[in-house]
């Protein structure tokens, strides 16, 4: 008995859940025929300190889930836990903000934020004085006797939210919350309503978050959930690590959103692993140096013909999947083109530049002189080991002098591993000869002499 309790609190390990679905379905009695499925057997944890986006066309069940875990439709069959409790059972906390706003419209603005005060049996002072400070935290002070047909759509959701906020849930539900608003209202509603959340100035312990908008849960999510229809079912579950506030026009960014797009446009596919979310080379301009990434210039070679074989561009997935490549193991290399200048990542694209294209229609010794001076230009390590190299009279450097550097900035481990890939593309560009038994970087001429002075010398 003892163990098995044991052994059912580890699989649970992590966070505990605020709300935990177990295997929940819903079906809709058909009067003609049999019953409707609308989602299949699923289970869901919504943990403290995230916002989890559900995620899903139109029609995928993203509300009817929303129904289910905040207690407002009882799944047909599995159940819903609130804090380990039946949600039936439990004195649960959460509000819900509507794509409608759903506010009362012969209410006005502070008597649509009290109400749900007063459906909770907070007295009239308390209920006014905590309205009022939710209504100046949204930007809504002055507008408290306004009705809600005076309002724009923009200030209408912010009388939605905060009526939502005020009763202070513990988890705080959206069903595309910004749908209904115009683009710019929109997106400063988002960020203000993610200011709130990294400021804490709402004591909300989660957020759920359902959208049919890629870009939006990519801005706002900790952890995306991505729902398939016919039933609705969970095809794809991951966090997203960017730190906020995100850049839409980053590198990593549209990487996600390609990714979820592919899921949601290839409903049979299995979807593959979420990218990678570490910063990318471009990404790390701050840094003195770049990371490098570790891939054989050989094989950036590979990549940049194969893409001029296809007319010079082609989607990053489609490739990893024509040359049943990991896309991780293809990203590396894609990463190195693009740190050369020989490619360039556009929308989930990558299209070769005109360095890379003289780079895939040239013959190795060419491609040696091309590769060097793109290292040169574009790689701070190569760059001054090569200055040093040229500096010296005896044209040789230690490598410690150069892994010393590297320490400041990364980990011993990965500073050896950037030297590793430095001195493998070094040597390829000609740009020196690394003497492995020394560990010393040589001019390639240099040791050309040394060797026909030790040959004169024999
Ligand atoms: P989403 O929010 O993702 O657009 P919904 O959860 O609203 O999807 O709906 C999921 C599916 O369930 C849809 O196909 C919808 O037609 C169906 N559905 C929703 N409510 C009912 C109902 N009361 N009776 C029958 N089918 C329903
Ligand atoms: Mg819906």
């Amino acid at each position: 008995m003892q163990e098995a309790g044991i052994q059912s609190s580890t699989q649970n390990s992590g966070a505990e859940a605020i709300i935990r679905a177990e295997k929940i379905e819903k079906y809709y009695a058909q009067p003609s025929q049999n019953r409707v499925q609308v989602i299949s057997p699923t289970d869901l944890k919504i943990v403290p300190g995230e916002i989890l986006a559900l995620l899903g066309p139109s029609g995928s069940g993203k509300s009817t889930m929303l129904r289910m875990l905040t207690g407002l439709s009882r799944p047909s069959a599995g159940q819903v836990f609130w804090h380990e409790k039946p949600i039936a059972d439990a004195e649960i906390n959460v509000s819900i903000v509507f794509q409608s706003f759903a506010l009362f419209p012969w209410l006005t603005v502070l008597e649509n934020v009290e109400a749900p005060l007063q459906a909770r049996g907070v007295a009239p002072e308390e209920r006014h004085t905590r309205s009022m400070r939710m209504l100046d935290t949204v930007g809504l002070d002055g507008f408290e006797s306004a009705y809600p047909k005076e309002l724009s759509g923009g200030m209408k959701q912010r009388v939605g939210f905060a009526r939502a906020l005020v009763v202070e849930p513990e988890v705080l539900f959206m069903d595309e919350p910004f749908s209904a608003l115009d683009v710019l209202t929109a997106e400063n509603l988002r960020s203000e309503l993610l200011e709130l959340w990294a400021n804490r100035t709402m004591p909300t312990k989660a957020v759920f978050l359902v959208t049919h908008n890629i870009e939006e849960a990519v801005l706002l999510a900790d952890r995306i959930i991505v729902l398939g229809r016919n039933p609705g079912h969970i095809r794809t579950d991951f966090r997203v690590q960017l730190a906020q506030p995100r850049d839409r026009k980053s590198e990593p960014f549209t990487q996600l959103v390609d990714y979820i797009y592919k899921v949601l446009t290839k409903p049979d596919v299995a979807p593959a692993e979420a990218p990678d979310q570490q910063p990318r080379v471009r990404d790390q301009r701050q840094m003195k140096y770049q990371m490098l990434p570790h891939a054989r210039p050989g094989g950036v070679a590979g990549l940049l013909e194969l893409l001029l074989d296809k007319g010079g561009r082609d989607d990053i997935y489609r490739m990893a999947d024509d040359l049943a490549f990991e896309i991780d193991d293809l990203l590396p290399i894609v990463d190195a083109a693009q740190l050369l200048g020989f490619l360039k990542i556009e929308e989930g694209d990558a299209a070769i530049t005109e360095t890379g294209t003289q780079f895939a229609n040239s013959e190795i010794l060419r491609q040696k002189e091309l590769f060097r001076d793109a290292a040169l230009q574009n790689v701070l390590l190569l760059r001054q080991i090569r200055r040093a190299l040229e500096a010296k009279s005896d044209h040789t450097v230690p490598e410690e002098f150069f892994l010393d550097l590297l320490d400041e900035q990364f980990s011993e481990e990965e500073g050896r591993r950037q030297m590793e890939t430095a001195i493998t593309w070094g040597r390829y560009a000609e740009l020196f000869d690394f003497d492995a038994a020394r560990r010393r970087f040589v001019m390639p001429d240099a040791l050309e002499e040394g060797v026909a002075a030790d040959g004169g010398n024999v």
